[in-house]
């Protein structure tokens, strides 16, 4: 599993933001579903696996049970079950203003600082707090990111509610990059876009560079053509840590789709990020914790499959 409470703090954590962190304790984290101890795995950068935790038991009831039996069940083409209603899928994910990122602006609260607020958009505080009190909170990106990958029938219905992003529901949320047009990313969403792997990210003292694609069809030549984009986050609130677990996760995400090249499914590694696209800068990411990359087939929602015709 990839998200863990810290057992003093009880802050949950996602394994990949723990590499080569200082006097991270491999077995101070806790499952956020049943509180069963966790262990922490490949957590040394020289370690080319993504930094996931391992329980050795669930407790009954857990919803991490529930999730997994969901996925399990999703993969055999039944992501619509009572399992995947168990685990409660309803995130609000808040950008903490404690930490200097430049989408922080609005407090657990849902108060907004507007002369802060990026982009000039409104506050979507409202929908924040028709969800409370069974709000699932999340700092992490990763936790809606893998939500939204693992649960394709649920987008649909679920509410999330991000800082600065129109709409309350996941597939409202996010946006799949499938235009090389620019001006349709002018709105602050969860983007998401296939890694280019033959171009490296580039890294510099402010900011790191991510290539992406995405492959347009084109009428006239009958074949489809790679549109490439940028994705520059900014890295002037990250620690050395941060930027070198960007990086970790990328090889680590380029490794993933290697390993799969042969099998069915042929997942692709996609970048996610909390940004949009302006004018002559590409593709925006002001907080470096508002970006992750993932090695995965994107399901869609079974009502968007063809029915098979009647015999
Ligand atoms: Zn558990």
């Amino acid at each position: 599993m990839n998200n863990g409470k810290h057992k003093i703090t009880g802050e949950e954590v996602n394994a990949e933001h723990l590499l080569d962190e200082e006097g991270v304790d491999p077995h101070g984290y806790y499952c956020p579903g049943c509180h069963a101890g966790l262990v922490l795995c490949s957590f040394l950068s020289s370690n080319k696996q993504r930094l996931h935790f391992r329980a050795a038991t669930h407790f009954t009831d857990c919803v991490y049970i529930a999730r997994g039996l969901a996925l399990a069940e999703g993969a055999k083409g039944k992501a619509d079950t009572r399992m995947a209603d168990r685990y409660n899928l309803v995130s609000k994910l808040i950008i903490r203003p404690d930490k200097p990122q430049g989408l922080n602006t609005i407090g657990e609260d849902g108060s907004t600082n507007p002369k802060d607020r990026p982009f000039g958009t409104s506050s979507n505080s409202e929908s924040t707090e028709r969800l409370a009190p069974t709000n699932r909170v999340t700092t992490l990106l990763e936790t809606i990111v893998d939500d939204f990958l693992d649960f394709p029938n649920k987008r649909h219905i679920s509410p999330l509610s991000v800082p600065g992003v129109n709409g309350d529901k996941y597939h409202m949320v996010f946006r799949k990059i499938n235009t090389e047009k620019a001006a349709d990313y002018s709105e602050i969403k969860i983007y998401y876009g296939e890694l280019i792997f033959s171009k490296p990210p580039r890294l510099s003292e402010n900011h790191i560079d991510v290539p992406i694609c995405v492959w347009v069809f084109n009428a006239m030549e009958k074949k489809s053509k790679r549109h490439d984009f940028n994705v520059r986050v900014n890295l002037t609130s990250a620690s050395p840590q941060r930027v070198n677990q960007i990086t970790h996760s990328i090889d680590c995400t380029r490794l993933e789709q290697s390993q799969h090249y042969d099998s069915k499914e042929k997942p692709r590694g996609y970048t996610f990020f909390l940004g949009r696209y302006v004018e002559d800068q590409g593709f925006t990411v002001n907080s470096p914790n508002m970006v992750c990359f993932r090695c995965t087939q994107i399901r869609m929602p079974d009502f968007f499959k063809r029915k098979p015709k009647d015999a």
